[in-house]
């Protein structure tokens, strides 16, 4: 099946829902049982069923058994946001005096969970994910894993997963990539050799701005018996979903950071346009990254679908069907892009991506409040960019929009 059939039709139950094309929304805490034995069977794991939302439920375990499909996995956990999916991902890998060697031009929430994770005791080296020597160099006897965005927010460089997944091989421990700005329409990283992909599925899965959700992803490669991964003994039994097994075990459910039935519903709805919207938002972002550069002097614009970005070539090798939805500009200087987007008429300054309209935003006085002007520059954001998540409205009148608050004649 190809992308978009695979997306209507991989995985349907339709005998399951009595006929109906879309599971329904079992809005409830706790199942019911017929005996006190099978209720047993069920929270031993002994017979399959459920007990309580948090852990499991048919609404969320409908849109798990679509996500892991499409990124091509064997088992995904769904939760209440992508910082959820990131963070529980990150403690049942990581524990006091382990190390994470990851990326430098995170998405902001990103970074400062690796941050703030210092005072658990682990502790991050961030790197030029572009530099193998970079990345070698910062990998130690403690590193529990290497984390990566497909293709970086706000810094747009898009990684090289083969390089990086010959990396942590090489060194014997998992890739985890962030796929959320990417998609996989663009890349199936655990195809790329990765050995988790998360998604903040609050973006381009649920595509209407709707729901905050997140969902990682297992591709069952990584051999959990390694050494390295003591903390796995007891979850061996079960094989290549021991990851899974530990997670679901433990930081997923002890956090307690459930997604709710109904925004699992709300994504499976988004899930089913998500090729449509990828082809027209990308195709968008395209058009409109050219007519930035040939248009607009004063203005450089980074779009990895661009002869001109860094990533360019990488893009071509990594991505297919596109280059993706979002593209920044450098305006010149902070008042410029302050002006620039207090023009806009169409395209909404709200502080998201992936949604259905297009959205600007001033990461520097904003999404990077909390990095110092170091931190900043590495993230690859500065004073005068602007980020611009482009959506489904036809080019033509975006082009409208930002022509006229750019001013001049172009
Ligand atoms: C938004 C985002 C996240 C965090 O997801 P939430 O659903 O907002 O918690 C993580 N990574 C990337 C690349 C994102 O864009």
């Amino acid at each position: 099946m190809l992308f978009n059939t695979a997306l209507l039709h991989d995985g349907a139950d339709l005998k399951e829902t009595h006929g109906a094309t879309l599971p329904p929304v079992y809005q409830v805490s706790a199942f019911h049982h017929d005996t006190a034995e099978r209720m047993a069977d069920i929270f031993s794991h002994r017979a399959p069923g459920y007990n309580y939302t948090r852990v499991a439920n048919p609404t969320i375990a409908a849109f798990e058994n679509r996500i892991t499909k499409l990124e091509k996995g064997i088992a995904s956990v769904a939760s209440s946001s992508g910082m959820t999916a990131i963070s529980t991902a990150t403690l049942n890998l990581a524990g006091a005096g382990d190390e994470i060697v990851s990326s430098n031009g995170l998405y902001g929430g990103t970074y400062y969970l690796f941050r703030d994770l210092r005072s658990l005791g682990i502790t991050t080296r961030f790197v030029d994910i572009a530099s193998r020597q970079e990345i070698e160099a910062a990998i130690t006897e403690k590193t529990k894993f290497i984390f990566a965005e497909t293709i970086g927010n706000p810094s747009l460089v898009v990684t090289d997963i083969a390089m990086l997944s010959d990396i942590a091989k090489s060194h014997g421990i998992p890739l985890v990539i962030d796929n959320t700005v990417a998609t996989a329409y663009l890349a199936r990283p655990l195809e790329q050799g990765a050995d988790i992909v998360i998604n903040s599925s609050s973006k381009y899965i649920n595509g209407s701005g709707t729901a905050i959700s997140g969902i990682l992803t297992d591709g069952g490669s990584f051999d959990w018996k390694s050494p390295k991964f003591p903390e796995f003994a007891d979850y061996r039994k079960f094989g290549k979903f021991a990851f899974i097994a530990k997670l679901r075990n433990g930081f997923a459910r002890d956090l307690g950071g459930c997604l709710a039935p109904m925004n699992a519903f709300l994504n499976l709805v988004g899930l089913e346009t998500l090729g449509l919207r990828m082809e027209k938002a990308c195709g968008t972002a395209l058009e409109l990254a050219r007519w930035f550069s040939d248009r607009c002097p004063g203005i450089s614009v980074n779009y990895p679908g661009l002869e001109t970005s860094p990533s360019h070539q990488t893009a071509q090798r990594i991505l297919k069907n596109g280059f993706g939805a979002i593209l920044t500009i450098r305006t010149g200087s902070r008042e410029r892009a302050f002006e620039i987007m207090n023009r806009l008429k169409l395209v909404y300054r709200i502080s998201n991506i992936g949604d259905s309209r297009t959205l600007i935003i001033h990461p520097d006085s904003t999404l990077a409040l909390h990095n110092s002007p170091e931190e900043r520059v590495q993230s690859g954001v500065y004073d005068d960019l602007l980020r611009i998540s482009v959506g489904l409205e036809d080019a033509p009148d975006l082009i409208e929009d930002f022509r006229q608050a750019i001013g001049g004649d172009r």
